[in-house]
């Protein structure tokens, strides 16, 4: 793999839950625990999992818009953990995101041009007219009309809107750009339009993308690497072709069961998974998909699977396969 644009080792997120009169830590969510992962120039790395699992959580703490409680981040080889403010500018420029629910990630007294412009204009001074140039060539890109840049987003389609936050994370021309469920909120008409729209996108600029979605047939269609998280940790990464055609997690086979993907083999002979999602605040001993494997030993309740290599090269955290 290349030098890679982005690297998260040993992510850890705990957010404290305070109680009691003097609003002392109780307990904490352990919403990401011990996450590493690389994601090469122009790669698209899937992060997919129930809700809960601490997928947003992980795309978040990358973008510096919630603070890890351990571990790092780098972006292009610089350690961007502990930078201040200041220090940051130019990494915000290589990683940009885009947001499941565009009518709320977009200012809504703002016009488009305001909209891809705002933060060019803390990097960049641009005069008024090179400004609505800018703001025209994004839009075009994106498959919006120039005519559209006096506009508030309200104005626009939800599928327009987000092809809106779209041109505004493309603005500062970004290394990486992590997509959060980013057709969720779409319309099934509109969501492969999107897709095909940040795949072109993806070509021309060389982008690479974190997406975090549920929807394992979006996933299909975008991935090249799928990292699949259970209660904050990764269980099972791989590429693309081998996690579909002979997933090695049992949490991942149970998914893949319960998606509704175009090819049935994909569901063949899969058991489905029961039950809820344990609370990330007091987590299951041992592995934590225990209490919902069907394939779960003794060793299981008491024993921590680490993820590790096997053969073929994908990482798996399951006892059954070391
Ligand atoms: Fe199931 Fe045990 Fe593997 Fe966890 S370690 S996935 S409980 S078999």
């Amino acid at each position: 793999m290349s030098a890679p644009v982005l690297e998260v080792r040993n992510l850890i997120k705990r957010f404290a839950i305070p109680g009691g009169l003097l609003s002392r830590t109780v307990a904490e969510v352990h919403a990401v625990e011990g996450v590493s992962f690389a994601v090469a120039p122009g790669e698209t790395l899937c992060v997919v999992g129930e809700s809960g699992c601490g997928k947003s959580t992980v795309g978040k703490l990358i973008l510096r818009l919630v603070e890890p409680t351990a571990g790092q981040i780098l972006i292009e080889g610089t350690d961007i953990t502990a930078l201040g403010a200041a220090a940051m500018r130019p990494f915000r420029r290589r990683a940009q995101m885009v947001f499941q629910d565009p009518s709320a990630s977009l200012n809504p007294r703002l016009s488009a041009e305001q909209i891809v412009t705002e933060s060019i204009e803390n990097y960049e001074p641009l005069t008024r007219a090179a400004r609505r140039e800018r703001a025209a060539a994004l839009l075009s890109r994106v498959g919006l009309r120039p005519d559209m840049l006096d506009k508030h987003s309200f104005e626009f389609s939800g599928g327009q809107r987000q092809r809106l936050g779209i041109a505004r994370a493309l603005s500062l021309r970004p290394a990486l750009i992590v997509a959060d469920e980013p057709t969720s909120a779409l319309d099934v008409s509109v969501q492969a339009q999107v897709l095909n729209l940040l795949l072109d996108l993806q070509e021309e600029y060389g982008l690479a993308y974190l997406f975090i979605s549920h929807d394992l047939g979006v996933v299909e269609h975008i991935a090249n690497r799928v990292a699949v998280m259970y209660l904050g940790r990764i269980v099972e990464l791989a590429d693309r072709a081998s996690l579909f055609a002979s997933p090695q997690h049992p949490y991942t086979e149970a998914l893949l069961a319960a998606a509704p993907l175009p090819d049935p083999r994909a569901r063949e002979n899969r058991p489905i998974i029961e039950g809820e999602v344990p609370s990330p605040i007091n987590p299951p001993s041992g592995c934590a998909f225990h209490p919902r494997c069907p394939y779960a030993i003794a060793r299981c309740r008491t024993e921590l699977p680490a993820l590790h290599r096997l053969a073929d090269g994908r990482l798996a955290a399951c006892h059954l396969r070391d």
